[in-house]
This record gives C-alpha cells, sequence and structure tokens, in this order.
C-alpha cells in the first residue's frame, strides 16, 4: 500500500543520516560568515550587530532543522501515539538563547563570535519577543512545548501565526498607549514557511513551522503556526464580475483572519473575529492531524490509539466540532462511529444520560446544556469541552477544589472520574538556565551536577548547604549581580537611579482588579505616609526599598489603566521627594514581556503574588521568581498554596483571607470596621495628592463604600504585618539568603517537566520516543 512504500522510503533515508553539521566554534565562525554572506547579503568583512545575529540565527536554524528532520522521520518510523497540543496562544519570547542552550553549543558560538568581535549577549539582546499571547496561559504553552521536547515526547504544537502580536505598551504622561507590534517586520529566522502545506478554511490556511529543540536530546518537535492566505481557488467568481480591482483587494481581506492577537487576557466574548479565528485555527489543524493519520493509517478504528489531543482552556473548543465534521462529511464515517472513536470513552448521548441519571430537573439539564437557550442561542464552550473530553484538568489544588464545588459543580457531580487537577510549572532551563546564568553555574557547582536541568527534582539538593556560608556568600554575589543588571536598565529607561542596597520588591502581571496592584500601591503611599510622618531616629530603622511595578492593562480595561496611571503618580511624587532619598523608590517597567521578564526576575529580592484567595487559577509567574531565589510575598491562592507546601511557609510572607473566607468577608461588607489606615490611603488619593483628583474617583470608589469585591480593605491589615515581616527578616542578611536559598531548592516540583510527564500518563497515554543519535 501507499502508506507502506512511504515508511519503508522514510526507513531508507533514515539510514542514510549520519552527517551532522559540525559544532566546534571554526565550523560555527564558517557557517555564520556564510549566512553574513549569502542569506543576509552582506559582505562578511562588513557587518553589524544586528546582521551578526541575523547570520547566527541561520547557523543555529540550520541545526535545528538537521535534528527536527531526524525525529520526524524516526516519529514516522516508530509510530507512536502522539500528542497534539492546541492553543491560540505562545509567549514564546526570543529563541537564540534558548536555542543554543538546548543545543548545547552556547559556548561554542560564544567563542565563536568573540573571534569575529562579536558578543553573544549583545545580538542575542537583537532578537524581539514572539508575543503570541496575553499571559499566563499563553507562557505556560511555551513551558510546556519545550518540556515536551526535552522529555522525548512525540508532540506537535498548534497556533496561529499573528501578525500582530500582543500590543506594544507606550507610557505617555503616566498614562497607557497601544501600539501595534510588527514583530515580523525585521523577518523571522525562527521559522520556516510551508508553502506547499496549506488547507482550504474558506481562506487558506498556511503552516508556519517553528522547530523547538529538547535539552539533552536531539529531539526537535513542530510548533506549527497558521497564517491565513488568500486562497487561489476562493471567489474567483468576482473577478468574472469585471470588478477587478475589488476582487484583489477582497481577497487580501482574507489575510486578515490571522492578523491580531485579540489583547484580552481574560474574557473574549462574543467577537465575530475571535470566534473566526478559532474556527480557522482548528479547522486547518484537525485537518492536519488527519493527514498525518492517514499517512500511515487506513482505518481510523485505531485514530484514539494513535492520537491525543489536549485543548488549553476552552479557546479551541471548536475542535471537538471540527474533528466531528471532518470524519463525518468527509471521511464518511457514520456519526456514532465517529462519536466513539473521538471520545472512545463516552459512548452515550449526553442529554438522555442526563435525563437518566437526574431525571427532569429543567433547570439543572439547562445549566448543563451545550446551548444557552436565549434571545440568541449560544454555544458554551466550557460545557462543550467538558461533556466531549475524558479529562477536565484544573492547573492548580485551588483551581480543582473551585472547579468541583462552584465552577462545574452539575458536571462534577455527573462524572467525578473526569476531573483530575496537574498543577503547573515551567521550564527551569528558560528561567534559570537561560535567564540566570551565574545562578544556573552555582547551582550546578553546589549540586556537583547538570542534571537537575533536566531533573529538576535534584535541586532539593541544595537544602543541606541553605546554612554554609560559602554557599550564601556565593549565592548573595550571584544576586548582587543580577540586581546591579536590573539596575542598570532601570536606570537606562528611566534615568532613576536606584540603591543595590535596597530591598527589590517586584510585582509583574497583567494589571487585574484580582490581581490587586492597587493594594500594592496603596500600600506604598502607606509606607511613604509613614516615612514622611517619623522622627530622624526612626528613619534609620526603616528597610530602603525600591518598588518595582510592570503589566499591560487590556486597551479597554478603564479601571485598571487606572492603576497604571496611579502607580506612575506615585512615583513622580516619591521620587521626586529628596527627602526621602533611597528610603523609598517606585518603578514602572514599561512593555512588560518575557524578555523583560527574563532580566527582572533574577534580580528581584522579593516578589508579590497577592491576588484574592480563589480568583488565581495558578500563577506561573510566583514559580519563576521561586526558582531565581527570591522570596514571595503572597496570598494563599492558586499554585501559592502548593509552594507552601514545597518551599514552607516560614520561607515565605504570607497574609490575607483563605479561599473559604471570601465569600462570608464579601457577605458582610457592610459591617466590616473599616480598616483605618486603609480609609486614610485612599482619602489621599481622593484629595488629589498626586493629582487627577476626578480621574482617580472611580479608582477609589472601586474599593470604597461597600464596592471591596476584591477586598482590599479587610486584607490590608495582614498584608501590613507581612510586608513588616519582610522588611524584619531582610536586615538578617544570613537568615533572608537561607530564606533564598530553600526557596530555589523547594522549587523542583514546579518544572513543566513535571506537569508534562503527569499529562502524559494521567492523561494523554503516551510514551517517550527518543531519536537515536
Ligand atoms: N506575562 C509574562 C510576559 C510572563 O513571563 C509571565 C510569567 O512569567 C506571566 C505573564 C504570568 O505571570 P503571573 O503568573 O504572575 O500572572
Amino acid at each position: 500500500t501507499g502508506s507502506e512504500e512511504r515508511r519503508a522510503k522514510a526507513e531508507r533515508m533514515f539510514e542514510m543520516m549520519d552527517r551532522f553539521l559540525k559544532n566546534d566554534p571554526i565550523s560555527l565562525q564558517k557557517d555564520i560568515l556564510n549566512h553574513v554572506e549569502y542569506t543576509v547579503a552582506r559582505s562578511r568583512f562588513n557587518f553589524d550587530d544586528f546582521e551578526a545575529y541575523q547570520g547566527l540565527s541561520h547557523c543555529v536554524r540550520d541545526r535545528l532543522i538537521e535534528r527536527w528532520h531526524d525525529t520526524q522521520l524516526h516519529f514516522k518510523r516508530k509510530d507512536p501515539k502522539r500528542i497534539y497540543f492546541l492553543s491560540l496562544e505562545y509567549l514564546m519570547g526570543r529563541s537564540l538563547s534558548n536555542s543554543v542552550i538546548n543545543l548545547g553549543i552556547r559556548d561554542e558560538c560564544a567563542e565563536a563570535l568573540s573571534q569575529l568581535g562579536f558578543e553573544f549577549e549583545v545580538l542575542a539582546e537583537q532578537e524581539g519577543d514572539a508575543a503570541l499571547g496575553n499571559g499566563g496561559l499563553a507562557r505556560l504553552s511555551a513551558c510546556q512545548i519545550d518540556s515536551l521536547a526535552t522529555m522525548d515526547y512525540p508532540a506537535w504544537g498548534y497556533g496561529l501565526r499573528y501578525q500582530y502580536g500582543l500590543f506594544r505598551q507606550i507610557i505617555l504622561d503616566g498614562f497607557q498607549h497601544e501600539q501595534p507590534d510588527h514583530w515580523l517586520n525585521f523577518g523571522n529566522p525562527w521559522e520556516i514557511e510551508r508553502i506547499h502545506v496549506t488547507y482550504p478554511v474558506k481562506v487558506e490556511a498556511v503552516a508556519y513551522d517553528n522547530p523547538i529543540p529538547g535539552y539533552g536530546t536531539r529531539n526537535t518537535i513542530t510548533l506549527r503556526l497558521w497564517a491565513a492566505k488568500p486562497s487561489d481557488h476562493h471567489d474567483m467568481e468576482s473577478f468574472n464580475t469585471g470588478d477587478y480591482i475589488n476582487a484583489v483587494v477582497n481577497r487580501q481581506k482574507a489575510e486578515t483572519i490571522s492578523s491580531v492577537l485579540y489583547p484580552d487576557d481574560r474574557s473574549y466574548q462574543g467577537k465575530e473575529l475571535r470566534l473566526k479565528q478559532q474556527y480557522f485555527f482548528v479547522s486547518a489543524s484537525i485537518q492536519d492531524i488527519i493527514r498525518r493519520f492517514k499517512d500511515s493509517h487506513d482505518n481510523f478504528d485505531v485514530f484514539p490509539e494513535k492520537v491525543a489531543l489536549q485543548l488549553n482552556d476552552t479557546h479551541p473548543s471548536l475542535a471537538i466540532a471540527e474533528v466531528m465534521r471532518v470524519l463525518v462529511d468527509e471521511e464518511n464515517i457514520d456519526w456514532d462511529r465517529a462519536w466513539d472513536i473521538i471520545i472512545y470513552d463516552i459512548n452515550f448521548n449526553f442529554v438522555d444520560e442526563l435525563k437518566k441519571k437526574i431525571g427532569l430537573d429543567y433547570d439543572r439539564l439547562s445549566r448543563m446544556s451545550i446551548v444557552e437557550e436565549g434571545a440568541v442561542k449560544s454555544i458554551r464552550s466550557a460545557n462543550l469541552s467538558i461533556v466531549c473530553s475524558h479529562t477536565i484538568n484544573g492547573v492548580s489544588s485551588v483551581h480543582f477544589e473551585l472547579l468541583k464545588t462552584k465552577v462545574f459543580k452539575d458536571f462534577y457531580e455527573l462524572w467525578p472520574q473526569k476531573f483530575q487537577y496537574k498543577t503547573n510549572g515551567v521550564s527551569q532551563r528558560r528561567w534559570i538556565v537561560v535567564s540566570n546564568p551565574s545562578l544556573c553555574a552555582l547551582i550546578s557547582k553546589w549540586l556537583g551536577t547538570e542534571a537537575w536541568i533536566r531533573n529538576s527534582d535534584l535541586l532539593t539538593g541544595l537544602r543541606e548547604h541553605a546554612a554554609d556560608t560559602n554557599l550564601q556568600q556565593e549565592w548573595q554575589m550571584v544576586r548582587k549581580v543580577n540586581k546591579m543588571r536590573l539596575a542598570e536598565y532601570i536606570e537606562a529607561m528611566s534615568g532613576l537611579k536606584v540603591s543595590l542596597d535596597a530591598m527589590f520588591d517586584v510585582q509583574i502581571k497583567r494589571i487585574h482588579e484580582y490581581k490587586r496592584q492597587l493594594l500594592n500601591i496603596l500600600t506604598i503611599i502607606h509606607r511613604y505616609d509613614c516615612i514622611k510622618n517619623m522622627k530622624e531616629s526612626d528613619r534609620r530603622k526603616v528597610v530602603p526599598r525600591v518598588c518595582i511595578l510592570g503589566g499591560k492593562a487590556a486597551p479597554g480595561y478603564e479601571i485598571a489603566k487606572k492603576i497604571i496611571k496611579l502607580c506612575h503618580a506615585v512615583a513622580e511624587k516619591i521620587n521626586d521627594d529628596s527627602d526621602i532619598g533611597d528610603l523609598l523608590k517606585l518603578v514602572f517597567i514599561p512593555d512588560y514581556n518575557v524578555s523583560v521578564a527574563e532580566l527582572v526576575i533574577p534580580g528581584a529580592d522579593l516578589s508579590q503574588h497577592i491576588s484574592t484567595a480563589g480568583h488565581e487559577a495558578s500563577g506561573t509567574g510566583s514559580m519563576k521568581f521561586a526558582m531565581n531565589g527570591c522570596l514571595l510575598l503572597a496570598t494563599a491562592d492558586g499554585s501559592t498554596v502548593e509552594i507552601i507546601e514545597e518551599i514552607g511557609a516560614e520561607n515565605m510572607f504570607l497574609f490575607g483571607a483563605k479561599v473559604n473566607e471570601v465569600p462570608a468577608l464579601r457577605e458582610k461588607f457592610s459591617d466590616v470596621k473599616v480598616n483605618l489606615q486603609f480609609a486614610r490611603v485612599v482619602r489621599m488619593v481622593r484629595d488629589g495628592y498626586f493629582g487627577f483628583q476626578d480621574y482617580f474617583k472611580s479608582l477609589c470608589d472601586s474599593v470604597e463604600g461597600g464596592n471591596d469585591f476584591y477586598l482590599l480593605g479587610s486584607d490590608f491589615e495582614s498584608y501590613l504585618k507581612a510586608q513588616a515581616a519582610a522588611d524584619k527578616a531582610f536586615v538578617d542578611k544570613e537568615k533572608w539568603t537561607r530564606m533564598s536559598i530553600l526557596s530555589t531548592a523547594g522549587s523542583g516540583r514546579f518544572s513543566s517537566d513535571r506537569t508534562i510527564e503527569e499529562y502524559a500518563e494521567k492523561s494523554w497515554g503516551i510514551e517517550p520516543c527518543r531519536c537515536p543519535f
């Protein structure tokens, strides 16, 4: 048969693969220069940093392609069960450093470049971020794809290649403005356009493949992103009407489907383009997955043994309907059989089953229905996903509890066995090895091995050295160098000089009311107010702080934008107050993205994850800070609950209402005694102490007069106590350093390698498939 012939051919080619590109500095140098001359078309005697970056990235990409081809051939030959990871968002950040580290050629590249008169770090800075996502969910996809490659899983990531990624945040007079992110303007060496891999989805979906290398393995998997292109077959009719110009213009409109990422972090309701994007994405991906399946199989009965689909949130939930459509309409498989094939462990009709189980409880039936009845019918993507998936995963234990008891209570009662949780994780390769090379070297030195880069559990080995004064000194040195790097960035960006002796206190993440940046800013005002009213002798006891905030607000999210403005207004007041000096500084870092995170996280002493309990599904920023030895000031929300188990409450600064206390606090809003200190700082903002009195009124209203849904007022007192505890601990350098080492030591469980292994075993039923060379 055709597929056997293809397999035999693949086998022959596989055996011919014995010549690999060389990775010694001289060979790398030759390849870099060749790319400068022949790919970039610059003279090899005259090129600048950006052109050198282009030459280098093509040289690295050649090596990726080599491994990538081998991996794909190997997968084809072995035909394992594959996992397809579908996500509408990926926050990949930069690729160069991560690639050379995973390829194991970082030092060789640096040497090759230095002989040419270039510095690796400087060239790495030339690369722009691939910011095809909003926040946590999108960065999670990026970390998970890294883990899938590193752990040798036969995996494919699918996503959209937005022409414009997440908007650039520009700050003018303290206000956020949004600018388009022209990330493709200078080319993107990390992708390979597959002009021949296209699928009709009304328009045409063209594949752009991004090879994703694993660490410590040759395995290099594919992240395939779809771009919309006008189809040659589509709309020929309009060309025949004589209106040539409009016909061409209309063709170009097809490209708008993948033109822009929606910048809203949490809600995407009712946008036609968004729905089109989702459908375009799942349709192209499912056609591709089924095409690959049919390349090696003639019978759909084995489909469930060969294919697992992971939907990242409900955004790709249309994939379920699309698989059915393709199987029924295009593969002519009858509906019941198609249903059995896709959701092989669900062999009954949802509503009938439901009626049998719960009787004619119409309220509950309508709550659980996939179709929401109303003036306009709508599809509940969460219900569709639950009904049609065999597993629904919470992303932390707190989130799992909320799914079971609140969000999907009805479904949990019906199918408790479908619900599981796998706590999120992050890649220690990106968040220590790439972003904090000196800490990476220090950890390897003290553990006596680099094996923790693939096996993060080994980080616990640092515990036994936490009190060792030699490690402590080296640890402090590394932290200081990272703080210096961050201080230089702050100065270059804002002109503000900050003291390295101050505590660097960081809150960087999307701006949301539930994440409570406002609580942080109000407390900074409180700190300022206290210092202003102190006697000189008391001032000497104040622990100096540099408070650093950063994050983007969705363009239409007014309150979030006001929070950004308030931060700037307060910063202006404090930083200009010579009476305060180094005791307190406030900085807003604009345009927070992955590469900014890579710079800021290693330089932070304290980081804040202070969402109202019950609102953060997981949070992954906290894990990166903990890995880098930063202490957490946090509420018992999302994954923090598990971080406490690993790092220990005594090594963190915890405060605030617990998840189960929140509803009662909200119910008795009006009875709660207003914290006087809280009232005082809100009053300062209201009275125009920081200017913009009218503009900030609604912000103040949002936390007072019975409106304080996120409980800033009721958590204020315990937050101040936790802040004071952090100050006290910071003064004791030995104690702080020990806590810092113990943070890193306890962070191993929060590697995305662990998360992916749990998914592989418990949800996907897949095995590693390691490329032999
Ligand atoms: N945005 C970016 C650019 C990130 O790098 C991260 C995490 O590292 C996040 C958002 C998520 O942060 P958090 O979990 O603190 O909301």
